[in-house]
């Protein structure tokens, strides 16, 4: 007997719409859900060996136990006894940094093990928590703490609206959006453009997303928050900024200014490889086009100046006018907010929270640009949404849940 399910895909933030076939329940075929508001029925190639994983004879079904004889199995009690008994041996004797857990996308993609990271590591008491975001998103989810007071509060570009994207170190149409969730990202990149609208991309690699994009320009690597210093200095400079709405969602806006203030895009030029006139322009276009925003993702984060170059491209979104408005960015409204839930229930939960694995480095900037920004910038929100949300059942929202949150002295001198 035939029958259809449909599922999301859990391997990475695309979450992408699945169509499952089955025979006698088994599976016949993996195809991409056409009614998906995400993907809109687009699936990569690990969306369709998702059959071969499910049926791969060596996915672990059952717990197994090495013992003398090798792998055996052992019932769900005995397996969880022993590593309860063991993990406790281990923190007795180690202390409890000595244990180390690691969480990837499908738990992350799932709202009950979500949930049960929370009180384990409620239980484990551990500071070496890690995930995906270790190895190369903290420094964003950093910025994000920072400036609107919640690391899992994270603005992103309402694409299918906005008329002047610029990416700097991403690549999506190979991520599908890292930290976006841009399902389809090719189709719907391309159809900023079929609308009229703009793609700009700096990225030092000649990367898929630069093949579709109306200007590519080659940044040097590790100088992104040079370049970001520019543009804002271009718009305070030039009196680009809505200084009213400026005044009315943030705070420390003049000590930004100040900083900017020496970083012209002359300046910066040798050290971006980005001409002056270039960067004049493209902050001249990003102020005066109504729905543009600026996204930054893995090659911003990954580089010396990480931490500084994400808590940029905040302020720029914030100072360009684009924060908080539709066709910027935006605050993604989530199908369930896992961190409120678990802090509601979890007071000593670490959702939201700066682990160690999130600590960034300062003193390198420190040492050879010397910003002195010694006073504080905040950037409020009146949590407006990106209509995208797929399963509508659980509506929360994980904007601000503070009218002021604080950006507080993420470089300072
Ligand atoms: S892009 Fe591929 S791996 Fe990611 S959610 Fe979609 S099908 Fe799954």
């Amino acid at each position: 007997m035939s029958d259809v399910r449909f599922f999301g895909c859990n391997l990475c933030e695309a979450m992408c719409g699945l169509k499952v076939t089955l025979d006698d329940g088994h599976i016949r075929e993996v195809r991409g859900d056409p009614d998906d508001v995400f993907a809109h029925g687009h699936i990569c190639p690990k969306g369709v060996a998702l059959k071969e994983l499910h049926e791969d004879p060596d996915r672990l079904r059952v717990p197994m136990r090495r013992g003398p004889r090798g792998l055996e199995e052992v019932s769900w009690d005995d397996a969880l006894g022993e590593a309860a008994g063991r993990l406790g041996e281990i923190r007795a004797r180690h202390g409890r940094d000595a244990v180390a857990f690691y969480i990837g996308n499908p738990t992350v993609h799932s709202h009950r093990a979500s949930l049960g990271v929370q009180v384990l590591a409620a239980a484990l008491r551990t500071h070496n928590v890690y995930n995906p975001n270790s190895q190369d998103s903290n420094p964003r989810l950093f910025a994000c703490l920072q400036v609107y007071g919640d690391a899992l509060s994270v603005p992103v570009p309402d694409i299918d609206r906005t008329d002047l994207l610029i990416m700097l170190g991403a690549n999506p149409v190979a991520s599908m959006g890292s930290m976006w969730a841009l399902g389809d990202a090719r189709a719907r990149l391309t159809a900023v453009r079929k609308r009229g609208g703009r793609l700009v991309l700096l990225d030092p690699r000649r990367t898929e997303t630069a093949a579709i994009c109306d200007e590519h320009h080659f940044i040097r690597p590790a100088s992104d928050a040079a370049w970001l210093l520019s543009m804002l200095h271009v718009i305070f400079t030039e009196q680009l900024a809505d200084r009213d709405r400026l005044g009315a969602i943030s705070t420390g806006h003049r000590a930004l200014e100040r900083a900017a203030a020496s970083f012209t895009p002359e300046r910066v030029a040798p050290v971006t490889g980005i001409p002056a006139e270039v960067t004049r322009r493209i902050a001249r276009e990003l102020c005066r086009t109504p729905r543009a925003a600026v996204y930054g993702r893995l090659g911003t984060c990954q580089t010396e100046f990480g931490p500084l170059a994400s808590w940029l491209i905040e302020a720029l979104n914030v100072v360009s006018g684009h924060f908080d408005r539709e066709g910027g960015v935006m605050f993604p409204l989530a199908a369930a907010d896992v961190a409120t839930l678990a802090r509601l229930l979890l007071p000593l939960g670490s959702a939201g929270s700066p682990s160690s694995s999130m600590r960034c480095r300062r003193r390198p900037w420190r040492r050879r640009w010397r910003l002195p920004v010694r006073d504080r910038f905040a950037a409020s929100s009146r949590s407006r949404e990106i209509p995208c949300c797929r399963r509508p059942t659980v509506r929360a929202s994980v904007a601000p849940s503070s009218s002021s949150t604080t950006w507080s002295r993420s470089i300072s001198t």
